[in-house]
């Protein structure tokens, strides 16, 4: 790890300066440093660091993890599943992660705390600056924006936490991946699309018997003391170090959770899980913490002159399923790529293909998901759908892979079919139509 005192000491400007030591952050500072890149990676945090998440990774960041190196040390800190076991409407289902050419069939289940530290250290042994205490607290010589285009920047004004040391840190080009809240992104020039989704969800752990099953539980129904269908959806996974984490997760399509607390929609869930898992006072580990998940690429510009916005900062969480972790790790590869070109070339220019990347990856995918959580945020809509398709199983296991992005290209299995006709759906039935028919307002999310 460097002191800021030793960073400063150094007269250089680095190629690339990224702040938050999240999923996006550090694997975009591995991807770079191993390419030889001189990167300054930036987190306010002190390594090993809390981090609110539901510690589930799916066979696509598991991916991630593989393709950066990284597995053998998080598999000795994490613990592996087989897929998803669904619960709804008096219905129980057991789905495995499917065989794909790219993906592994399996996940891991890792706290955040033990995770996130692994990849940034990684990233630090490929030759990146690693800040740790030390927050990005303004832009440096920072550009006007337009509404297409973030602000340029010639790096951040940080302060070192423990001392209250005050710094430049100067960069050619200038990397945001500070997360849900990302308040240097704002000051990029960042804003949500409100009218499109946004998840919100609570999670808290709990000691159970039951921390080592091989699978990860989702409850598609929550349920009031009164037995009452309550909007949102909770989890149970297990941890295999004594611990299961056990959350809920809302979808809001304009103002739809507004009625719903989310405090109490996990004493809901919790519950109606305990007697299975052993869920009390006594194993409760802590009050529950939440945070929101911004979807569907909401969040935009995510590119300026020499700047750019990466993972939960631009809005890449997976509205299908809440997933951000892999989208983390593919944005800051896919930016570290980019700006690899952009310094091959000398060349700022280059950035534009960020965004044209992002599109081919996620453009039609996101749309589709958009599409489909409107319809199921409506109440009765989604009780129809779940109670139904709980009770087709090859149905729900096609589901399975398009939810959770594992279509394979080179397959015409039902899921891509399936995929194919969803995304022409989305192309004829406009946003706007949704709304109209489900009856509801946008924009005051
Ligand atoms: C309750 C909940 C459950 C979830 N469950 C899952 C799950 O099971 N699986 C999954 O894939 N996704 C899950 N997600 C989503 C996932 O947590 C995020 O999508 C993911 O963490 C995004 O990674 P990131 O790197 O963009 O941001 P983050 O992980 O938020 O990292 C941002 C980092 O930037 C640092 N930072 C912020 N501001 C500054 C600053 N000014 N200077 C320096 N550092 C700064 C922060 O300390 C942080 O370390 C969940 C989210 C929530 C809220």
């Amino acid at each position: 790890m460097s002191t800021l005192s030793e960073v400063v000491s150094r007269p250089d400007v680095f190629d690339v300066v990224i702040v938050g030591g999240g999923p996006s952050g550090s694997a975009c500072a591995y991807w770079l440093a191993q390419a030889g890149w001189s990167v300054c990676l930036i987190e306010k945090k002190e390594f090993p660091r809390e981090k609110t998440c539901g510690d589930g990774l799916t066979p696509r960041s598991v991916h991630q993890i593989i393709q950066m190196g990284l597995e053998p040390v998080v598999a000795a800190n994490a613990h592996r599943y087989n897929g998803l076991r669904s619960f709804g409407f008096g219905a129980s289902l057991e789905m495995k992660w499917p065989d794909h050419p790219v993906f592994p069939n399996y996940g891991y289940t890792i706290t955040r705390f033990n995770l996130d530290g692994l990849v940034a250290q990684h990233a630090q042994s490929h030759g990146a600056t690693l800040l740790n205490g030390v927050e990005a607290v303004s832009l440096l010589e920072a550009s006007e924006s337009t509404s297409a285009q973030l602000r340029g920047a010639a790096g951040v004004v940080v302060k070192e936490k423990s001392s209250g040391v005050v710094a430049e840190i100067r960069g050619r080009y200038l990397v945001v991946g500070d997360g849900q809240n990302s308040r240097l992104g704002r000051e990029l020039g960042t804003a949500r699309n409100r009218s499109w989704p946004m998840g919100m969800a609570l999670r808290g752990y709990y000691t159970s018997d039951r921390h080592d099953e091989a699978w990860i539980d989702s409850h598609l129904d929550i349920r009031d003391p009164h037995g009452a269908v309550v909007p949102g959806y909770g989890w149970i996974f297990p941890l295999g170090d004594g611990r299961v984490n056990v959350g809920v997760g809302l979808l809001s399509t304009g103002g739809a959770w507004k009625g719903v607390n989310t405090t109490k929609l996990q004493e809901y869930f919790v519950a109606q899980t305990a007697d299975a898992w052993g869920l009390n006072d006594s194993t409760s580990c802590g009050p529950p913490t939440g945070g929101r998940l911004p979807m569907g690429l909401a969040i935009g510009p995510r590119v300026g002159t020499n700047t750019m916005t990466i993972g939960d900062a631009a809005g890449t969480v997976n509205p299908f399923n809440g997933e951000g972790i892999a989208y983390g790790y593919e944005t800051g590869r896919l930016a570290a790529g980019v700006l690899s070109e952009a310094l091959l070339a000398n060349d700022q220019r280059a950035l534009v293909m960020y965004d044209e990347l992002l599109e081919q990856a996620y453009g039609d995918y996101f749309q589709v998901a958009r599409a489909f959580v409107r319809i199921i945020s409506e109440p009765k809509i989604l009780t129809a759908c779940v109670s139904v398709g709980m009770r087709v199983e090859p149905l729900m296991k096609e589901l399975l892979k398009i939810m959770a992005n594992l279509m394979s290209n080179d397959h015409q299995g039902p899921a891509e079919l399936g995929y194919r006709a969803l995304t022409r759906l989305a192309d004829v039935i406009p946003e706007r139509a949704y709304d109209l028919l489900l009856g509801q307002s946008t924009g005051d999310d």
